[in-house]
Order: C-alpha cells, then sequence, then structure tokens
C-alpha cells in the first residue's frame, strides 16, 4: 500500500479563515430534514435558548445552533446538510509536496 502524502491541520487555517470571516447570513443551506435551500438570513432565529438556535421556515427542524461562552463557542450543523458560500474567485490550495 502506498502511504499518501498530506498536510497538517494548520494548512487549513488559511481556508476556514476564508469560509468563517465572510458574513455567513449570505450563504444558502440545505435542511436536512427536509430538504428546503434557502439563505442562512431566512431562518427563524431564537435567541431566549441557552445559546441560538436557528429553525428551518419550512419544517421548523433545528438547523443551527451556536452557544457562546466567555472563553470559547460551540456550533453544530447537524441540521443541515450543506452550507453554499459566495466566495471572491477561488485561490488553488496548497499542493503537498
Ligand atoms: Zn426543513
Amino acid at each position: 500500500m502506498t502511504e499518501m502524502s498530506y498536510l497538517d491541520g494548520n494548512m487549513l487555517d488559511g481556508p476556514l479563515r476564508e469560509l468563517f470571516a465572510v458574513d455567513l447570513s449570505a450563504a444558502t443551506g440545505r435542511c436536512a430534514s427536509c430538504g428546503a435551500v434557502g439563505p442562512v438570513a431566512g431562518l427563524h432565529v431564537y435567541a431566549h435558548a441557552p445559546g441560538l438556535v436557528g429553525r428551518c421556515p419550512s419544517c421548523a427542524e433545528v438547523m443551527v445552533r451556536l452557544v457562546r461562552a466567555p472563553d470559547g463557542a460551540w456550533l453544530d450543523l447537524r441540521g443541515v446538510t450543506y452550507l453554499q458560500v459566495p466566495l471572491p474567485t477561488a485561490q488553488p490550495f496548497p499542493r503537498p509536496v
């Protein structure tokens, strides 16, 4: 078996920083429960829970949960099949050496 080369997780910093530095309310998400596709900005967000809970406007299932503590944050995207994030023209990721 040939060992495949890989980069350590530090290389994800740039791509993830780009992803999370954008306004995710402009992203499009697909509900894992009913399959509805729509903008994150269209979610019904409930802020009177221990965190923020974003529910699908079609079926009311939880799509996003975000809990912010003084020293960290928890982001639960189990209710989202995917997020499509509009970005500027793609830059190629570094190739393994
Ligand atoms: Zn739904």
